[in-house]
């Protein structure tokens, strides 16, 4: 069964490609010779990966798969949510933390949460999986590893951060590997 997922980003579809295993053939975007970039302009996560998704399904009629992540604050009323990626700038993983840091001074209650969501589209609709994990910010960047707010994220059960961790570690626990499984055992089930 052949696959479309609504990235340019090469490492996205490997990972995918590595999960789903053999009897999946993962494309991505830019193997459809499709290079625009598609507007996320949905007010959540789920909207997001269905504009994704949708798009996807209607310009090639391959299934399709969309995603949306991002990081929920408790303590800030769930930002910085659907905006993670420019919270503070475009894409730049430091004046993001730096922004989310700033507004968490003052606030004792340190638990936040990733959320992947993942949006499948075909013939007969949207369905969505949706991946957590929790855990409690630190008040300053510790590690080097991984992306985005890995540096001040320790997950539940755990003494160190994302950036901390080898990245098979964090893979086996991480918000984008629960949604993945779910998306998994729906394809089993089919
Ligand atoms: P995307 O939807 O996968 O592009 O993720 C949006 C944004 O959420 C990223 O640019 C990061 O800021 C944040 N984010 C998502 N997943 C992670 C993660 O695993 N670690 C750290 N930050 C993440």
């Amino acid at each position: 069964m052949e696959l479309l997922v609504a990235t340019h980003n090469v490492h996205k579809k490997e990972e995918i490609q590595q999960i789903l295993g053999d009897g999946f053939v993962v494309k991505s975007l830019t193997d459809y010779n499709i290079h625009e970039e598609i507007v996320e302009d949905g007010d959540s996560f789920n909207a997001n990966a269905l504009i994704k998704a949708k798009y996807c399904f209607e310009k090639t009629g391959i299934p399709s798969l969309g995603d949306d992540s991002g990081l929920v604050v408790e303590s800030l009323d769930g930002r910085p949510g659907i905006f993670s990626a420019r919270y503070a700038g475009d894409h730049d993983f430091a004046k993001n933390i730096e922004k989310v840091l700033i507004e968490m001074e003052g606030f004792e209650n340190r638990k936040a949460y990733f959320i992947t969501v993942l949006c499948y589209y075909d013939e007969n609709g949207a369905k969505y999986f949706d991946g957590r994990v929790h855990g409690n910010l630190l008040n300053e960047n510790k590690g080097f590893k991984g992306f985005g707010y890995d540096p001040i994220f320790v997950p539940e059960g755990y003494d160190k951060t994302f950036a901390e961790m080898d990245p098979q570690d964090k893979n086996k626990i991480s918000h984008r590997k629960k949604a993945l499984d779910l998306f998994l055992d729906f394809l089993k089930e089919q």
